[in-house]
């Protein structure tokens, strides 16, 4: 099964890949670990990425798009995989296409409230670097860590109104791409509002489809 997940932040798409990958059999492909592994082993393409992620621009597609292509051939993906992060434009999607044919795309739909919602509850150990969530997953003591006492503080990219415009960057990138995969009737939507089982067996169910 060749697989891509999209998803707006906080949706748990990242938690669903890691899951359905393990009980497939397939990897769990995210873009962010293929630059990392470039940047590490000290590639050209690597190199070439790091030199405009590091002035704080964009990676250009083609240089993403070379490095998606390198991934997709190792062995491991032979049965399949699934993408994370990636195709995030229409020109990668073209791309994706001109190498394999992707045999369904996950949409995980949330409300903009609830992405907020999830988003701006986290916390974490200034300290430690524990993970907390002030509805989901509560310190004992209100803003200290459980393990080392140390104040709880929110990412500044966690804070709603940064939340809000993440989603909306996240809505106009992703928006023509839903749009092209239903016409190529790849999509598959599935509502993020769930547990992770449910979500889970939704997915498991559209892949029999
Ligand atoms: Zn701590």
């Amino acid at each position: 099964m060749k697989l891509v997940f999209l998803g707006p932040p906080g949706a748990g798409k990242g938690t669903q890949a890691k899951i359905v990958s393990e009980r497939q059999k397939i990897p769990h492909i995210s873009t962010g670990d293929i630059f990392r592994e470039n940047m590490k082993k000290q590639t050209e393409l690597g190199k070439k990425a790091a030199e405009y992620s590091n002035k704080g621009l964009l990676v250009p597609d083609d240089l993403t798009n070379k490095m998606v292509e390198n991934r997709l051939n190792g062995n491991d993906c032979k049965r399949g995989f699934i993408l994370d992060g990636y195709p995030r434009t229409i020109p990668q999607a073209e791309f994706l296409d001109s190498i394999m044919k992707i045999d369904k795309v996950i949409n995980f739909e949330l409300s903009d409230e609830e992405v907020v919602k999830r988003i701006s509850g986290r916390r974490t150990c200034s300290k430690c670097g524990t993970a907390y969530h002030l509805l989901y997953m509560k310190p004992k003591k209100s803003g200290n860590c459980d393990k080392c006492n140390s104040p709880l503080v929110q990412r500044e990219d966690e804070k709603p109104e940064v939340v809000k415009k993440r989603l909306e960057v996240y809505k106009k990138q992703t928006s023509p791409l839903i749009d092209y995969y239903k016409k190529k009737k790849l999509l598959v939507n599935i509502s993020a509002f769930s547990t992770i089982e449910e979500i889970t067996k939704k997915v498991e169910l559209s892949l029999k489809r």
